[in-house]
This record gives structure tokens, sequence and C-alpha cells, in this order.
């Protein structure tokens, strides 16, 4: 049942959740990926990215720039992306949580103009 309940939370986000289509992850630092990301039971990472909270639980690491462990530097894209945790997988582009971190990290006024970096556009 609880089981159940979670799945549910998992994908009601991206059913019911306004997303702003004009907010793209190639016009982005990758800054979700600056916040912390608790693993999941489920999750199965690489061990090299896995790290502990002060609490002893498992959490995504950090490189020493504030980014994951596990952003490609060069494409700002997952290097882990088919194996990306639960959490990561449940943020959605363009969805409030997206929307608020770049607020955050841009100001109130995101860029304009795209952030080209040199490959394809990150993947969330
Ligand atoms: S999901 Fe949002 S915050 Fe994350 S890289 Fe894409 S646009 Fe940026
Ligand atoms: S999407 Fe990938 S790079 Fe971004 S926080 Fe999650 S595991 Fe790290």
């Amino acid at each position: 049942m609880i089981a159940a309940i979670l799945r549910a939370m998992e994908t009601a986000p991206t059913q019911f959740e306004d997303i702003d289509p004009a907010v793209q992850c190639s016009a982005c630092e990758a800054i979700c990926c600056r916040l912390p990301v608790l693993l999941m039971p489920e999750d199965a990472i690489p061990a090299r990215y896995v790290d502990h909270d002060a609490h002893g639980l498992e959490i995504v690491r950090k490189g020493d720039d504030g980014w994951c462990a596990a952003l490609d530097r060069d494409t700002l894209r997952c290097s882990i992306y088919e194996l990306r945790p639960t959490i990561c997988r449940g943020f959605d582009m363009g969805g409030y949580d997206c929307r608020e971190e770049r607020a955050a990290w841009y100001g109130k006024a995101a860029p304009q103009i795209p952030i080209v970096v040199s490959g394809a556009p990150p993947r969330r």
C-alpha cells in the first residue's frame, strides 16, 4: 500500500504540474545538479558517486565546485543518465522546482541567451 502511494507521488507531479515549455536544460548551467540528492533503496548508481550525509543517509557525492560528481563538466549532462537516482528522474524541466531553483540562481530574470556548452545539451 505504501509502495503504491509512493509510486503515485512519484508520477503525480508530471501529470499535474504546470510546466513552462520555455525553460530548457540546454540554456541552463545544470543548477538542479547542485541540489542534495538522497538515494532511495531502489537506486543503484556507481559506488564512486555515493556519499553519506551527517545522519549516515546515502546521498549523491558532490564535487568541490558544488555540482554533482556525476555531472559531466564539459557537456553539463548527467554521465549516469540511465542510472540516475529516483529524485533526479522526478525533477521536471520547466516544473515548479526547476523554475524556483533557476530564479534563485539567476535572479528573477533567467538568462535569455542560451548558454553554449561544448557538447550536447544537459539531460535530466
Ligand atoms: S531541469 Fe531545470 S534546473 Fe535542471 S538543468 Fe534543466 S532547466 Fe536547469
Ligand atoms: S541528474 Fe545526474 S548529474 Fe544531475 S544530480 Fe542527478 S545524478 Fe547528478
